[in-house]
C-alpha cells in the first residue's frame, strides 16, 4: 500500500525509494512513504492562497459547525480505524484512546467555541481598560486569525489523536494546516485524512497531509505561520534551531519527551485503598499502549518504608500482563509500533541498567507471546527497575524508554520526594497518590511547577479519575523545561495559539465599531420601541433603553427582607450600621437588582423568551431609604445560537449591560444580563 500525500488538490506518491514500513505484530511490509518529488512552496501557496481566505471568511460558529460534521462523520467510520490500528500493535483500548479520543476531542472543540465564544471571525479577551480620566480613550485585546499556516509534524504514537486534537484549534482560529504524521504509523493518519478529504466538510486546502520527509518545507514558512512539534527532545531541538524558524521568530510549540513521575504520599499504608489505587495506575500506565505515551510514569517514587512492598505488588500486578496479537483472546497488551521503537526501548533499558537493577522483565527476559510470532512482531515485556541512590543518579530523570518501563526509587521525606520529582527537569504530568490533604497541597504546590498537570488520585475521586495519562481537551497538556516548554489543549488558550493579540486603542464608538460590543461610553443607539419587543435579528449593539425612576422606601427594604427572609444588620438595626461601613440603613442589594428588572422589563409575552443568567455583578454605592434610582439597559453582545432539531424555536442569546444610577448620576450596580431571544431567520 503507498501511503501518499495529499497537497494541492491531489494524491501525490512519491517519485523515490520509499521507506518500508512493517506490520508491528507480523513483520510483513504493508505501506510505502515516500515523499520526494513534492513541491513545498507550492503546497504552503495552496494553504494561503486556497484555504486561508475562506477560513478567515468563516465565522468560529460556521468553523465549529464543520467540525462537528466532519467528527460524526468520522465516528461512523471508525470500524476501519480500528482495524487499520491494529497493525501497529494497538489494543482496542489503544485504539480507543487514539481513534475516538481525538475525535471526541474535535467535537469537544467545536461545542466549546459554539458555546463560550461569539459567532464572528474574531476573538474580543478580557475587558475594555480604561485609560484615560474622561473616559473617551479605552484599550482592549482582539485575536485574529494569523494570515498563515500551521505545520504539525506529530510522533509516532497517537496517528489520530496527534492530528485531531491539534488541527481542531488551528482550523477553528481559522488557520489551514499542513499534517507530518511520523513515519512509521503514518498509514492511519493516510486512512482518516482520505475519508476527510472525501468528506468534503472541510474548504479545500484546509488540510494538507506530507507522508515522508519534509524537504525544504520549513524554508518555505514566514512569520504569519506555526509550526508545533510532538516527539523526540532531540529532533525538537534540532528543527526549533532552523535558521528560518529562528531569523523569522516563527512561534514553535514543542511537545518532547518527558519523564513524568508518579508519587505515593508518606501517610499511605499498605492496606489502603490508595496504596492500591497506585499500584493499579502505575501498571495501567506502563502497559497501556506498551509504555508508548508521552505521559506515561518513567519515574515511580515510593517512600523507602514501602518499597519492597510496592515492588512486590508491581511485579505481581505484572506478571498477569499477557502480551500478544491484541486480537486473540485475553492479550492485554499488544506489541511496540515497530522493530526499530523495540530496539531503542531495549537499547534505553541497558543504559538505565547502568545504574538501576532490572527487577522486572528488561532486555533478558523470557516472555510468551499470545497469538503472534516473536521473533518477527515488536515486543518487550513489562520492565520495571530499581534505583535505590535517586538522588545521586542522573540515568533515571534523563534516559527515556519509550516503551512498558518504569523505574523505582525510594525517597526518605517529602522534601525528598519533591527534589526526585524536580530532577526530572520538567514533564508533562505528575500523580500524587494521597489521602492527606497536608501531605497532598505540599507536594503539590511544592512540585508544580515543574509539571504541565498534576493528577490527585485518592478514594474521592478514583472511580471518575480519567488518569495520570490522558490529556483532556479542557485542560492544559505540556510541560516546562525537558518537556519541551510547549503548551496545548487548555480549553480556548490552544485556539488563540494560532491567532495574533492585539491590543486596540481609541474612542468607545471606535472599539465598539471594531469588536462589535458595546463599550461604556460609547455613543448609543436610542431605541424606536421597547427592546423586549424586538427579535434578536432586530436588535442593534449599542441600542439602550432608559427607564423611569423609582425613589427607595422604608417599605421596600421591609418587604424584601420579610420576602427573602435577609435581615442583614445593615438593612435592618438602627443601632449596629451608625458606626458602621454604611452609616445608614441601606437597601438590599438584591432588592436594588429585582427592581431594576421591574422597571426595565416589558411584561408581556414576546420574543425574549427567558432570562438566561447575570453575569459581573458589582455594587458600587450603597442606596439607603429616599435615595431614587434609575436603569439603563444596553445591547451589549448578540451570540447567534445554532437551531437543533429538537428546537422549537431559532434563538441568540443578548448580553444586555445594565446600569443602575441614583439621583446624583453615580453608579450604584453594574452587571450584565443575558436573555434567551427568538430570531425570526431561521
Ligand atoms: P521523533 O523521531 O523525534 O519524530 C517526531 C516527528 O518528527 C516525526 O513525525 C518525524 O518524522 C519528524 N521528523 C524527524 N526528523 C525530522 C526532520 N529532519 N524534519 C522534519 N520532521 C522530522 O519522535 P518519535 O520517535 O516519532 O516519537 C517518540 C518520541 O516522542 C518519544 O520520545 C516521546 O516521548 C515523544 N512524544 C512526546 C509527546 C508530548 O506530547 N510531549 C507526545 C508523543 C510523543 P519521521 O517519522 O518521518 O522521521
Amino acid at each position: 500500500m503507498k501511503t501518499n500525500s495529499y497537497v494541492y488538490g491531489q494524491w501525490i506518491d512519491g517519485v523515490g525509494t520509499p521507506a518500508q514500513v512493517k506490520h508491528a505484530l507480523s513483520g510483513e511490509v504493508i505501506s510505502h512513504v515516500d515523499s520526494t518529488g513534492i513541491d513545498f512552496a507550492k503546497v504552503v501557496e495552496h494553504s494561503k492562497q486556497v484555504a486561508g481566505p475562506i477560513l478567515r471568511n468563516m465565522t468560529l460558529h460556521e468553523r465549529a459547525d464543520a467540525l462537528k460534521a466532519l467528527g460524526l462523520y468520522l465516528l461512523e467510520r471508525k470500524a476501519h480505524y480500528y482495524e487499520i490500528s491494529h497493525k501497529s500493535g494497538a489494543t482496542k483500548v489503544d485504539g480507543w484512546v487514539d481513534i475516538e479520543g481525538g475525535i471526541g476531542t474535535m467535537l469537544s472543540y467545536s461545542s466549546m467555541v459554539r458555546r463560550e465564544l461569539p459567532n464572528e471571525t474574531f476573538i474580543v479577551e478580557g475587558d475594555v481598560e480604561a485609560l484615560s480620566k474622561n473616559g473617551t480613550f479605552v484599550g482592549q485585546h482582539i485575536l485574529t486569525a494569523k494570515p498563515g499556516l500551521s505545520l504539525h509534524i506529530n510522533a509516532f504514537n497517537f496517528p489520530c489523536w496527534g492530528m485531531l486534537e491539534k488541527i481542531a484549534p488551528s482550523i477553528l482560529a481559522g488557520v489551514p494546516v499542513i499534517v507530518k504524521p511520523a513515519t512509521v504509523t503514518a498509514y492511519l493518519t493516510h486512512a482518516m485524512v482520505q475519508d476527510i478529504i472525501a468528506s468534503g466538510l472541510l474548504p479545500e486546502g484546509s488540510l494538507q497531509l506530507i507522508c515522508g520527509a519534509t524537504g525544504n518545507l520549513l524554508e518555505q514558512l514566514d512569520e504569519q505561520d506555526v509550526v508545533t512539534f510532538t516527539g523526540s527532545a532531540v529532533t525538537g531541538k534540532m528543527l526549533k534551531q532552523h535558521p528560518n524558524i529562528v531569523e523569522k521568530n516563527i512561534p514553535f510549540n514543542m511537545e518532547a519527551d518527558s519523564l513524568n513521575c508518579s508519587i505515593l504520599g508518606e501517610t499511605v499504608t499498605e492496606d489502603s485503598p490508595e496504596f492500591d489505587l497506585f499500584i493499579k495506575e502505575v501498571a495501567r500506565e506502563m502497559t497501556m499502549k506498551a509504555g508508548q505515551k508521552c505521559t506515561a510514569i518513567r519515574r515511580t517514587i515510593v517512600p523507602s518504608s514501602k518499597i519492597e512492598a510496592v515492588q512486590a505488588a508491581l511485579i505481581a500486578r505484572l506478571q498477569k500482563v499477557t502480551i500478544g496479537d491484541p486480537s486473540a483472546e485475553g492479550v492485554k497488551m499488544g506489541a511496540l509500533v515497530g522493530l526499530k521503537q523495540r530496539d531503542d526501548v531495549r537499547s534505553q533499558v541497558a543504559k538505565l541498567a547502568q545504574t538501576c537493577d532490572v527487577v522486572f522483565g528488561g532486555n533478558d527476559a523470557k516472555f510468551d507471546v499470545i497469538g503472534a510470532d516473536a521473533s518477527v512482531g515488536a515486543f518487550y515485556p513489562p520492565t520495571l527497575l530499581r534505583c535505590n541512590s535517586p538522588l545521586t543518579q542522573a540515568g533515571p530523570h534523563e534516559i527515556e524508554a519509550f516503551g512498558p518501563v518504569t523505574t523505582l526509587m525510594p525517597y526518605a521525606s517529602i522534601d525528598e520526594a519533591i527534589t526526585i520529582a524536580k530532577l526530572g527537569k520538567g514533564s508533562l504530568v505528575a500523580s500524587v497518590v494521597s489521602f492527606d490533604p497536608v501531605e497532598i497541597k505540599n507536594l503539590v504546590l511544592n512540585a508544580a511547577a515543574f509539571h504541565g498537570r498534576v493528577l490527585v488520585l485518592n478514594r474521592d475521586c478514583a472511580k471518575e479519575s480519567t488518569g495520570h495519562g490522558s490529556p483532556l481537551a479542557s485542560l492544559v497538556h505540556g510541560g516546562p523545561g525537558r518537556a519541551g516548554g510547549g503548551e496545548e489543549l487548555g480549553g480556548l488558550r490552544a485556539i488563540k495559539h494560532y491567532m495574533q493579540r492585539t491590543a486596540i486603542q481609541g474612542s468607545p464608538s471606535t472599539l465598539m465599531a471594531i469588536t462589535n460590543e458595546y463599550v461604556k461610553g460609547a455613543k448609543t443607539v436610542s431605541y424606536d420601541k421597547h427592546p423586549f419587543r424586538k427579535y434578536f435579528e432586530d436588535l442593534s449593539i449599542g441600542e439602550s433603553l432608559t427607564t423611569h425612576k423609582r425613589t427607595v422606601t422604608e417599605a421596600d427594604i421591609v418587604n424584601f427582607g420579610c420576602l427573602s427572609g435577609d435581615h442583614f444588620y445593615a438593612h435592618f438595626d438602627e443601632t449596629a450600621v451608625k458606626d458602621s461601613f454604611f452609616g445608614k440603613r441601606v437597601a438590599h442589594g438584591y432588592f436594588i437588582i429585582s427592581a431594576a428588572a421591574g422597571m426595565f422589563v416589558d411584561p408581556a409575552k414576546g420574543p425574549v423568551i427567558a432570562n438566561y443568567g447575570l453575569e459581573n455583578l458589582r455594587f458600587i454605592e450603597p442606596v439607603g431609604i429616599g435615595d431614587t434610582i434609575q436603569v439603563t439597559i444596553t445591547v451589549k453582545r448578540k451570540i447567534k445560537k445554532a437551531k437543533r432539531p429538537d428546537d422549537i424555536k431559532a434563538t441568540g442569546v443578548v448580553v444586555w449591560n445594565v446600569e443602575v444610577c441614583n439621583q446624583h448620576e453615580e453608579l450604584v450596580a453594574l452587571y450584565d444580563i443575558l436573555t434567551l431571544v427568538e430570531r425570526q431567520e431561521p
